[in-house]
C-alpha cells in the first residue's frame, strides 16, 4: 500500500486564475463617482490615475489576497452580525455607495475593515481617519445617526523601529495587543451643522474628481500630503507620474491645506478605555 502525496500547482493555478479575474470585474473604470473615491486621505488623484491608467497598476498577487481576505471576512461577519441589509446601494447627488451593514430599522450602518497592518490604529492615524470619513459619508447620504467601524486585525500588534535602505523594522511588546476586533461606534445627531458641511464636502470633491475626468486633467486634483503622503506616497504606483510628471494647480495645493473638520476643537468628543483623547 502506497499513499501518494504531490504539490498540486494546476489547482492553485486555477484558483489564483479565477481570483485575478473575480478581483479584476471589480475594477471600476468608468466615470460613476463613489464614496471612495473621494475621501480626503485616500487620494483622489490616485482613483484618477486608477481610471485612466489602468495598466500602469496591475493587479498583484498581493491585492488579489486581500480582496479574498475582505470579501470573507466581510461576508461572515455581515453573517454574525445579523442587523440589517448588506451592500445596499445608496445613491445621493450622483455620488454612489454600498454600506457594508445597513438597518433602517435599528438606525445603524457599519462600515468592516480587515486589515494584515500590525500597527493598531487609532483618530489620530489617516488610515482610521478615512475610515471615518467614510462612514460618516455613509451617514450624512443616509441620515442615520449611528455608525460603527469594526476593524478586524489578523496579526499581533507590531511597533515601528525604523526604516532604512534594507526594509522596515518592527518589534512586537511582550504586552503585544492580540489578534481580533476593535468597534467604534460614532453618533452623529440628525439635525447637526456637521453633516451640511459634510454634505457640501462630498459635492464639492465629486464635481472636482468628474470635472478631472471628463476633462482629462489631474492637475486640478490635490496630491496628499503630511501623514497620508508620508505613508502612501512612497508605494503608489503612480507616484513617478504624479510627483515629477504632471502639475497640481495652486487651488488644488490650497484645497490640501485646508483645516480637516474634524480637526477643528469642539467637533469630535473621543473616549475610549484609556480616557478621553
Ligand atoms: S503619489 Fe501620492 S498624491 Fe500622487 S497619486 Fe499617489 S498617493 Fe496620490
Amino acid at each position: 500500500m502506497t499513499i501518494l502525496i504531490r504539490k498540486n500547482q494546476e489547482f492553485t493555478d486555477l484558483l489564483e486564475k479565477n481570483l485575478m479575474s473575480r478581483h479584476e470585474e471589480k475594477r471600476r473604470l468608468d466615470n460613476t463617482v463613489h464614496v471612495s473615491d473621494i475621501i480626503p486621505t485616500t487620494c483622489i488623484r490616485k482613483q484618477y490615475y486608477s481610471r485612466k491608467f489602468p495598466e500602469m497598476c496591475p493587479l498583484s498577487n498581493e491585492s488579489v489576497h486581500h480582496f479574498v481576505r475582505g470579501e470573507s471576512s466581510e461576508f461572515i461577519i455581515t453573517q454574525l452580525a445579523d442587523l440589517g441589509v448588506a451592500q445596499a446601494a445608496i445613491e445621493m447627488d450622483g455620488i454612489l455607495a454600498h454600506p457594508d451593514i445597513m438597518s433602517d430599522k435599528k438606525n445603524v450602518i457599519v462600515e468592516l475593515k480587515d486589515t494584515v497592518n500590525g500597527r493598531r490604529l487609532n483618530f489620530y492615524d489617516c488610515t482610521f481617519r478615512s475610515y471615518l470619513r467614510q462612514l460618516l459619508y455613509y451617514m450624512v447620504m443616509t441620515s442615520i445617526e449611528k455608525g460603527i467601524i469594526s476593524i478586524r486585525y489578523n496579526i499581533k500588534e507590531l511597533r515601528w523601529v525604523k526604516s532604512d535602505s534594507e526594509g522596515d523594522y518592527f518589534f512586537r511588546p511582550f504586552d503585544a495587543k492580540d489578534v481580533g476586533i476593535e468597534s467604534w461606534e460614532v453618533f452623529l445627531p440628525s439635525h447637526d451643522i456637521a453633516r451640511e458641511i459634510l454634505k457640501n464636502e462630498m459635492v464639492r470633491r465629486k464635481n472636482l474628481f468628474l470635472k478631472a475626468l471628463e476633462e482629462s486633467d489631474v492637475s486640478i486634483l490635490p496630491r496628499l500630503i503630511d501623514d497620508a503622503k508620508r505613508s502612501k506616497c512612497p508605494y503608489c504606483p503612480y507616484y513617478e507620474k504624479c510627483i515629477n510628471q504632471d502639475g497640481e494647480t495652486y487651488e488644488a495645493q490650497e484645497m490640501a491645506k485646508e483645516i480637516d473638520l474634524l480637526d477643528i476643537g469642539g467637533v469630535v468628543d473621543i473616549e475610549t478605555p484609556e480616557g478621553n483623547l
